[in-house]
C-alpha cells in the first residue's frame, strides 16, 4: 500500500488541510504560532474555526470537543454538536473562534487536589495550538477534536498539558541561554520524545470472567504457570495471525491520525507486546502517546480483545513499562549527539553536564513522577529498574568524563590522556554498545537518554515536565557559570566549569547491574535516595527544595505542585481500597464456595489428607481475609488520609496483607480440580491464540 492509500494523517488538521482550507496569510500565521511558539491571533480564531468545521464534517464529524489531560491521568472530552436549532425544523452548523479557543466543562468531577471548591466548580480548556486537530471515528460517526489545556477560574492548573508547556517554555529559555555562551542565537529549544509503550492481550471472553482484571486492570490472585508455558521464544518471535490483525488494525488507525507508529513485536512476557512510534516533538508526542493507549484499548475489543495497560497485570511473568526517549535538539541538531568538531562536543558535555546534575539533585521528583500503585509493582522487581534513580554512561563516555575530571590543573598538564574539549573531539560513540545495560533506569543510548521507569499506563507528560523542569534549572545554572568565563581563556574555564559538575555529581553514573543487591547497598552510601513505593515517592515531591525548583522555573507554584501531590495519593489510595475490596469479594464469594465444593467431592470418596490440607487452606485463607478486613478498618477510622500515608505506614500494611492472602489463593489453586476453579487460570489467559 502507498502511503496516500493508507491514508497518512488524513484524519489531522496538519499543514496540507490548512491550505486547502485556509488563506494564505491565516495559513503563515498560524504555522507561526504553531512552530515558534508566537501568541496566538485572536483576530483568525473565527476563519480557523470555520475552516475547522467545513474540514470536520467534510470527514463526517457531527460533534466538536475539547480534548483534555486531568489528573486522572486519562484523557477527558465533552462534546457539543456542531448543528444547533434555529426555528421550525432546520439546523444550522455553528462553531465559532469562541468555541475553538475556550471550553468550559462542568469541571467539578474531575480531581484537582482541593484547588477548585465544588462550588467555584468552573473550569476551562483552552485551545493549545501547537498540536493540530484531529478526527476521532467510531461506529457511527465521528468527532473533531481539539487539544486543550485545562485550567481553573483563577487560572491555576488542573490538567497535565499546562504543567508540561510551561516546562517546554523554561527549557526553550534554558537552552537559548546555553546555547548564547557558545556564541550560537537565533533558534529555539525542539524537545523530542519518543515513547515505546509495551502492553498485554488477553481474550475478553476469558477476561469478563476474572472481575480483577475487569475492575483493577491486574490479577489480584493466580498460580505462577508451568515454566514450559513461558514460552522463552516469545520475544521477537513471529506474531500469531490473530495478533498481527489487531496490530494492523491500530497501525492503520494511528497513521491516519498522523502518528508514526513503527515498529511492533512480541515482548518479553507471553502475551506482551509492544508499540513504538518515531520519536516527534514532546508536547505532540505525548498527545500522541495518549491516542495510542486509546487506540490500542478500542481495536482489541474489535477483535475480542483486551488491552491491558497496567504495569503488572500478572505476577511471575515480567510487566509492562514505557520507555521515555528524550532528547533536545537546537536548530534542528541533535544536543545529545556527540558530534563531530570541538564545538559540538563542548556543547554536548555542556548538555550531558546539565543532565547528570538535574538527575543528581532531583532524583526523587524524578522518581515520584513514575509513582502509581500499578508500578509498584513492578519496579525494582528485577526486571525493571529499581526505585533508584542512577544514570547509564556506558564505559566509553564515562571513560570520557573521568578523564575529563582528572585532567587540568598546572600539575596534570602534561598528560597524554587529558582531554582538552576545545581542541579533542570525543571519540565516536557507537550507538549500540551503549545500550547493552537494561538494568539502568535512565540510560544514555548514544544520541538521547532512555528513562525507563515510568510505567505502561502513565500519561509521558508528568515524567517529561519533572525532566524538562530540572533539566532547564541545570542549564541555567550552567550557563551563568559558563557566562561569567573570560572569553581569552575559554575552554579552559569551560573544562573548570564541566568537571566541577562531573565531581560533584557523579556519584549518579553507575554502569553495572541495577538488579544488583550489591547496588542498592551501593547506591545507599552514595547517599542516592531509594525510594520503594508511591507514598514514599510522593511524601519527597512537597519538599521546600522541590516547591522552589518549580517555582523558580515558572512550571508549577506550591499550591499547584501541592494539589498534584494530594490528587496522586489520593487516587493511590483510592486504586488500593478497590483492590482490597475486589480481592475479598473474589476470595469470599468465589474462592472459598469453590474449596467448600472441592471439600464435599473429597469427602464423598473419603480422601482424608486432601480434607486436611485443603481445609488448612480453607481456615488461612479465611483468618487472612479476616486480618485485612481490619487492617482496612483500621485505615477508614484513621484521621487524615495524608497523614497517614505520609508516615508510609498503612497503604504498606496493606499491600502486605493483600499479599499474604494471595499466596494462601494461589497454593489453594493447585489444589482445587480444574472444573471447580472459579476463574480462569494464567496459562489460559497467557496463552494467546
Ligand atoms: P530500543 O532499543 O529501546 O527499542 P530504538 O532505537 O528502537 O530503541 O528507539 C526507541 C525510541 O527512541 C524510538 O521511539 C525512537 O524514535 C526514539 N528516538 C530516537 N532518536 C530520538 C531522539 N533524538 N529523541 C527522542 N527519541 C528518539
Ligand atoms: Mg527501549
Amino acid at each position: 500500500m502507498s502511503l496516500e492509500e493508507l491514508k497518512y494523517g488524513s484524519d489531522v488538521f496538519n499543514e496540507q488541510a490548512m491550505r486547502e482550507y485556509l488563506a494564505k496569510d491565516t495559513v503563515e500565521t498560524l504555522l507561526h504560532t504553531m512552530r515558534d511558539r508566537a501568541p496566538l491571533d485572536p483576530s483568525i480564531a473565527n476563519e480557523v474555526a470555520h475552516a475547522l468545521k467545513q474540514w470536520g464534517m467534510a470527514r463526517g464529524a457531527t460533534h466538536f470537543t475539547h480534548w483534555f489531560q486531568p489528573l486522572t491521568g486519562s484523557t477527558a472530552e465533552k462534546h457539543d454538536a456542531f448543528y444547533e436549532p434555529a426555528g421550525m425544523a432546520e439546523t444550522i452548523a455553528r462553531f465559532s473562534g469562541k468555541n475553538l479557543i475556550m471550553g468550559e466543562p462542568d469541571a467539578s468531577s474531575f480531581p484537582s487536589g482541593g484547588l477548585r471548591c465544588t462550588f467555584e466548580a468552573r473550569g476551562y480548556t483552552a485551545w493549545d495550538v501547537t498540536s493540530p486537530a484531529f478526527i476521532k471515528r467510531h461506529s457511527n460517526g465521528a468527532t473533531l477534536c481539539i487539544p486543550t489545556v485545562f485550567c481553573s477560574y483563577t487560572g491555576e492548573v488542573l490538567d497535565k498539558k499546562t504543567p508540561l508547556l510551561r516546562s517546554m517554555q523554561a527549557m526553550d529559555k534554558a537552552v537559548q541561554k546555553l546555547m548564547a555562551c557558545f556564541g550560537e542565537t537565533g533558534g529555539h529549544a525542539d524537545i523530542t520524545l519518543g515513547a515505546e509503550q509495551e502492553y498485554f492481550l488477553v481474550d475478553k471472553a476469558l477476561w469478563a470472567k476474572r472481575p480483577d482484571l475487569m475492575q483493577c486492570g491486574r490479577t489480584l490472585v493466580g498460580a505462577p504457570p508451568a515454566r514450559s508455558q513461558l514460552s522463552e521464544d516469545h520475544y521477537f518471535g513471529s506474531i500469531k495471525p490473530r495478533v498481527l490483525a489487531f496490530m494492523e488494525e491500530v497501525e492503520q488507525e494511528l497513521w491516519r491520525l498522523g502518528i508514526p507508529a513503527k515498529t511492533r513485536h512480541n515482548e518479553t512476557a507471553p502475551a506482551q507486546f509492544e508499540l513504538a512510534p518515531m520519536f516527534e516533538e514532546l508536547n505532540l508526542a505525548v498527545d500522541h502517546n495518549m491516542l495510542i493507549m486509546e487506540t490500542l484499548r478500542n481495536v482489541a475489543e474489535r477483535h475480542g480483545l483486551v488491552c491491558l495497560l497496567h504495569e503488572k497485570p500478572f505476577a511471575w511473568v515480567n510487566g509492562s513499562g514505557k520507555h521515555n526517549n528524550w532528547s533536545v535538539a537546537y536548530k534542528g541538531r541533535n544536543l545529545l549527539d556527540p558530534g563531530s568538531n570541538p564545538q559540538e562536543n563542548a556543547i554536548f558535555l555542556a548538555v550531558l553536564a546539565s543532565v547528570v546534575r538535574a538527575v543528581d539533585l532531583h532524583a526523587d521528583v524524578l522518581r515520584a513522577a513514575t509513582a502509581s500503585l500499578g508500578n509498584d509493582c513492578r519496579l525494582g522487581a528485577l526486571e525493571a529498574p529499581p526505585a533508584i534513580v542512577s544514570i547509564f554512561l556506558g564505559d566509553e563516555l564515562t571513560g570520557v568524563i573521568r578523564r575529563l575530571e582528572q585532567g587540568g590543573g598546572e600539575a596534570t598538564r602534561g598528560r597524554a590522556e587529558k582531554l582538552r574539549i576545545g581542541v579533542d573531539t570525543l571519540p565516536p560513540i557507537p550507538r549500540d554498545t551503549s545500550d547493552r545495560n537494561r538494568t539502568s533506569p535512565f540510560a544514555f543510548t548514544g544520541n538521547k537518554f532512555e528513562f525507563r521507569a515510568p510505567g505502561s499506563s502513565q500519561n509521558c507528560s508528568g515524567v517529561c515536565m519533572v525532566l524538562n523542569t530540572m533539566v532547564a534549572e541545570s542549564m541555567e545554572v550552567l550557563a551563568a557559570a559558563i557566562d561569567k568565563l573570560p572569553k581569552r581563556r575559554f575552554h579552559e574555564g569551560l573544562e573548570r566549569v564541566l568537571r566541577a559538575v562531573f565531581r560533584d555529581h557523579g556519584r549518579v553514573i553507575f554502569n553495572g547491574d541495577g538488579y544488583s543487591e550489591a547496588w542498592v547497598a551501593e547506591a545507599k552510601k552514595r547517599g542516592l535516595p531509594n525510594l520503594r513505593n508511591t507514598p514514599e515517592a510522593l511524601a519527597c515531591q512537597i519538599t521546600d527544595k522541590n516547591f522552589e525548583l518549580f517555582a523558580k522555573m515558572g512550571v508549577l507554584t506550591p499550591a499547584e505542585l501541592r494539589s498534584r501531590h494530594d490528587v496522586f495519593l489520593a487516587e493511590y489510595e483510592r486504586k488500593l481500597g478497590i483492590e482490597a475490596k475486589v480481592l475479598q469479594e473474589m476470595v469470599r464469594g468465589r474462592v472459598i464456595p469453590a474449596i467448600e465444593a472441592e471439600l464435599r467431592r473429597l469427602a464423598e470418596t473419603w480422601q482424608a489428607l486432601g480434607i486436611l490440607k485443603l481445609s488448612k487452606s480453607a481456615e488461612a485463607m479465611h483468618a487472612r481475609a479476616e486480618a485485612l478486613d481490619e487492617k482496612l478498618q483500621k485505615v477508614a477510622e484513621g484521621s487524615d488520609a495524608l497523614a497517614r500515608a505520609m508516615a508510609g505506614k498503612h497503604p504498606d500494611d496493606i499491600v502486605a496483607q493483600m499479599q499474604r492472602l494471595r499466596h494462601v489463593v494461589d497454593c489453594a489453586e493447585g489444589l482445587v480440580s480444574d472444573d471447580l476453579w472459579p476463574m480462569p487460570k494464567y496459562r489460559e489467559l497467557l496463552a494467546m491464540n
